[in-house]
């Protein structure tokens, strides 16, 4: 892509972009790695990592900043058109782990979405935090190439 990846050895997730097997990749688009979420509590949950090592979005040159909204906006419409979802939530936090990265979040009707007028993140851990097994993973990611990613 021109320019040499950045890394920083302690980032979990500069460790998952070097790993070209990691486990719940999707793809990869222009500025961003995208992977399925491991919890699939919010069926078809996304996570795209900027490919380099980045603590502030706002600190990107903006022509990156655009091309990664681009990837998420790709992704945002693979997750409607394979699951459908009532909305969807896009999410730049970086308050846990400090590498710029995008969940892009479906969001259901109840009963599969508990509390669909709140965030994700005041629901309980036990019952968002709900993994998912590796046959329902290749399902999901299946449905996501399928309706256009990678
Ligand atoms: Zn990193």
């Amino acid at each position: 892509m021109g320019h040499e990846a950045s890394r920083l050895a302690t980032c979990p997730l500069c460790a998952r972009l070097d790993d070209p097997t990691a486990a719940l990749r999707v793809c990869e688009l222009r500025e961003s790695v995208v992977f399925l979420h491991e919890h699939q509590r919010y069926e078809g949950w996304c996570v795209l990592v900027l490919k380099d090592h980045a603590v502030h979005l706002a600190a990107l040159p903006m022509p990156r900043q655009v091309r990664l909204w681009e990837d998420v906006s790709q992704v945002a419409s693979a997750i409607t058109r394979a699951f459908a979802p009532a909305r969807i939530n896009y999410e730049c936090l970086g308050n846990v782990v400090g590498h710029v990265h995008w969940h892009v979040i479906p969001r259901y009707t109840e009963p599969a979405d508990p509390d669909p007028r709140a965030t994700v993140w005041v629901r309980p851990a036990a019952e968002r935090d709900c993994g998912v097994s590796v046959d329902r993973a290749a399902e999901l990611i299946g449905k996501l190439r399928g309706a256009g990613l990678g």
